[in-house]
């Protein structure tokens, strides 16, 4: 099972080393924020230490290789995810402002009152709300994709919401509840057949697998780099540059202009057009630092190694007696809802942090899900590259011994 040296990587990330409670961590909620290797932090702090500068605005020798490693950092992504230019690499906040910044934007240039927008039933609420904003300003309407209680979304059905008034479908490609992978290549697919573009949120899936974006075809394409063992506070936006080309100007500021008079400004080209002000470059140097990172232990490697620990871990789960697991898609990955009899999932939660083991609890913003579901909240155990067999099996243990005190 082991396709990489497991323990030797542990090593990369010193806080797995740590008790809490005088217990082992067990930090299985990666769904929520990955833990950071040693490189990725050295190569934070290095640049505060040694090359601290703002970027694209200096001539002094500081400001210059802070630049060089800021746009190195924009090439790094776009090789990661195989964009066709660096031009099509818009750095943002995170996944969250990185939608916000579509939907401000699109809807304000390539939609109009009584047009929809098409998203699925399992959208976290960063899919659901900015699109909500857009339509209460704009009039704009939601479609929204069903799904079966396996939780595969209902393809069928999907091809029947599309009307004239299709401007753009928003998709997750894995869902942080069901851990579902959608096949968003095949919905991609569709949308193109009737004319309309598509964004994909990427949040769970630049983790766990490769994403080439040229072959999946998607015309956005959206991430965070908390998620994939980066920095807190930088993601990516990537748009094909045909459709960033007729988008306007999200905020306005420093970089993104190219001449500021009082009676007329123009913008700046891409993708500086879309970043306003000083951009986190010491972020962006961490996230290139994790890619890094995880493009050498290899992408296959990585949902090769995970594929395989949540297969085993469903099988461990499913002998807990009164266990229900949501999420039993054709195609899934390592994110697991489960909720034991009538343990509260809070309960659960709280007390399995007892032992030492970090699971989520609640409704994991995505509340249209859990009303589809029937439920309010569930607890999840999201892994991530350097968990093992033995912290799933203290998982088991752990919620047993939760389930024989009630
Ligand atoms: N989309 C999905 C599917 C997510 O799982 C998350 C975070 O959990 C987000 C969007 C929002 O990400 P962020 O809070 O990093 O912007």
């Amino acid at each position: 099972m082991i396709m990489y040296d497991i323990n030797q990587i542990r090593t990369d990330f010193p806080i797995l080393g740590r008790t809490v409670y005088g217990k082992p961590l067990v930090y299985l909620d990666n769904g929520a924020t990955t833990q950071k290797p040693r490189q990725v932090v050295e190569a934070i702090s290095n640049e505060y230490y040694n090359t601290n500068a703002n970027v694209h605005r200096g001539v002094h020798f500081l400001s210059q290789q802070a630049t060089e490693l800021h746009e190195a950092s924009r090439e790094t992504v776009r090789r990661f995810i195989n964009a066709r230019s660096t031009n099509e690499i818009v750095f943002t906040r995170g996944t969250t402002e990185s939608i916000n910044l579509l939907a401000a934007t699109f809807c304000q240039s390539q939609m109009q009152a009584g047009d929809e927008v098409i998203v699925s039933t399992m959208e976290h609420h960063s899919n659901i709300v900015p699109w909500q904003l857009q339509a209460m300003q704009r009039g704009i309407t939601l479609r929204v994709i069903p799904m079966d209680d396996e939780g595969n979304l209902l393809l069928e059905e999907y091809e029947q919401l599309f009307s004239p008034k299709t401007k753009l479908v928003s998709i997750a490609h894995v869902s942080n509840v069901l851990g579902t992978v959608n096949p968003v290549r095949e919905m991609i697919a569709t949308a193109h057949a009737h004319g309309v573009p598509v964004l994909v949120d990427g949040a769970q899936s630049i983790p766990h697998m490769p994403v080439d974006v040229q072959a999946l075809d998607t015309d956005f394409y959206v991430f965070s780099g908390h998620k994939v063992y980066g920095p807190t506070g930088v993601g990516v936006l990537y748009g094909k540059e045909k459709w960033l080309d007729k988008l306007p100007p999200y905020q306005g500021g420093g970089e993104m202009i190219q001449h500021v008079s009082f009676e007329k400004t123009t913008f700046n080209e891409l993708p500086f057009k879309f970043e306003a002000g000083t951009p986190d470059y010491i972020g962006t140097t961490g996230l290139a630092k994790a890619l890094d990172y995880v493009s050498a232990l290899g992408m296959e490697q990585i949902a090769a190694y995970e594929h395989e620990l949540t297969q085993y871990a469903l099988g461990r789960l499913m002998e807990i007696p009164d266990m229900r697991i949501f999420g039993q898609a054709k195609e899934r990955g390592g994110v697991i809802s489960f909720l034991v009899g009538h343990i509260h999932h809070f309960d659960m939660g709280t007390l399995l942090d007892r032992l030492g083991i970090a699971v989520r609890t609640g409704h994991h913003c995505a509340q249209p899900l859990m009303t589809r579901l029937g439920i309010e909240g569930t607890v999840r155990a999201s892994f991530g590259l350097y968990n093992t067999k033995e912290e799933v099996d203290a998982l088991v243990a752990g919620i047993d011994r939760v389930r024989k005190m009630f």
